[in-house]
């Protein structure tokens, strides 16, 4: 199956995204050049500043009624980053809006149009999630979803630095039953693709057809291969470690930044992916969680909060409903809830 074959909404999302993750695989280097630490102390690239600009940009020519709600703001540009940060940010936007002549004014008015606010319909977008990853040489992606009534109905994870190939024999110690499982070096990048209703799919940057995700089939908690942010401040490591005894697991949790790990339960390389709080009152972004938690379940697997309940997207910019996340393959789901109720985590 081609991407057209799902309609125009979801045509024009994985093109921005697609073309978005490509500028990103060729322009690493110039795109990490400046980096500064915003007032939250997370950090920030010129990356984030190019990708926001752009998405927005071409979701504005498309769809110019949808708000777009996303991590950055140009005030940060304006006010605190060195001067440098912002000419660097221009300069790749035009190369990557070859035409366009775009000056600064217009450059942050389209990193503005991230302010949306979360109404009846709109897109949430994070330009680089795990950044940090992208510092370190590691994972990171481009998120972005439609949220239409509090239902995720679309989303979007590109990623540079990842390639899902089919599971060979060989690879059985990766997976031994997903369809698409191994992560390789060097790889040629993609954009994994949900839409409500209808699937999750890999679609390589390099062209060719969709490949359908489907989350891992193991049943036994003991197997479960459990995904970890990198960060340690981002979530209880030792919490986790606790959860995976309970269930007898033994394999140390894999550790990956951003939706790079929802992506890889979709595509059933790993069966539980848990968010912890270690300040109790974190929220967590939208943009931070809406395409993955679409990507997983229409994977077929399942994603909640701590308490088992389902992530609200009716409440503004955090989920403030929500405390913590599980994703899963589903099959293991609730062995994992009545740990996180006996521990008290909940
Ligand atoms: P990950 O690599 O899974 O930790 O995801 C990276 C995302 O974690 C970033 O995009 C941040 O928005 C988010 N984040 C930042 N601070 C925190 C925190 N204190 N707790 C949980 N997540 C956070
Ligand atoms: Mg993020």
């Amino acid at each position: 199956m081609h991407v057209d074959a799902l309609g125009p909404i979801v045509m024009v999302a994985s093109e921005v995204v697609r073309d978005a993750t490509r500028f990103m695989r060729g322009a690493e280097p110039s795109a990490i050049a400046y980096t500064f630490t915003k007032a939250n102390g997370s950090p920030v690239t010129v990356a984030d500043f190019v990708v926001q600009a752009f998405v927005a940009s071409r979701l504005g020519r498309h769809f110019p009624e949808d708000p777009v709600v996303a991590e950055e703001d140009a005030s940060a540009l304006r006010a605190d980053a060195p001067s440098e940060v912002g000419d660097q940010v221009l300069r790749l936007v035009r190369q990557l809006l070859p035409g366009t002549g775009v000056e600064k004014e217009q450059l942050f008015a389209w990193i503005d149009r991230g302010r949306g606010v979360c109404g009846h319909r709109f897109w949430t977008l994070d330009p680089i999630d795990g950044t940090k990853g992208l510092l370190r040489g590691g994972q990171y992606v481009i998120a972005l979803a439609l949220v239409v009534d509090g239902t995720v109905e679309i989303g979007m994870v590109g990623c540079p630095r990842l390639s899902l190939t089919r599971a060979s024999a060989s690879q059985a110690d990766v997976s031994d039953h997903g369809v698409l499982a191994a992560v390789e070096d060097g790889a040629n990048g993609g954009v994994a693709i949900a839409v409500r209703n209808r699937g999750a799919w890999w679609m390589p940057l390099d062209g060719g057809r969709l490949t359908p995700l489907s989350v891992s089939s193991e049943s036994s908690p003991a197997k479960t291969r459990a995904l970890h942010s990198h960060e340690s401040r981002h979530s209880d490591v030792a919490e986790l470690h606790r959860v995976l005894r309970a269930i007898r697991s033994s394999a140390p949790p894999v550790l990956m930044d951003g939706q790079t790990k929802q992506v890889l339960l979709a595509a059933g390389a790993a069966e539980l992916l848990m968010r912890i709080p270690i300040e109790p009152d974190y929220r967590e972004a939208i943009w931070d969680q809406a395409a993955g938690a679409l990507l997983v379940e229409e994977a077929g697997g399942r994603v909640t909060d701590l308490d088992g309940l389902p992530l609200d997207f009716t409440t503004g910019r955090n989920l403030l409903r929500n405390t913590g996340l599980i994703a899963s393959n589903g099959l293991l789901h609730d062995a994992v809830l009545s740990v996180v109720r006996e521990r008290s985590l909940r």
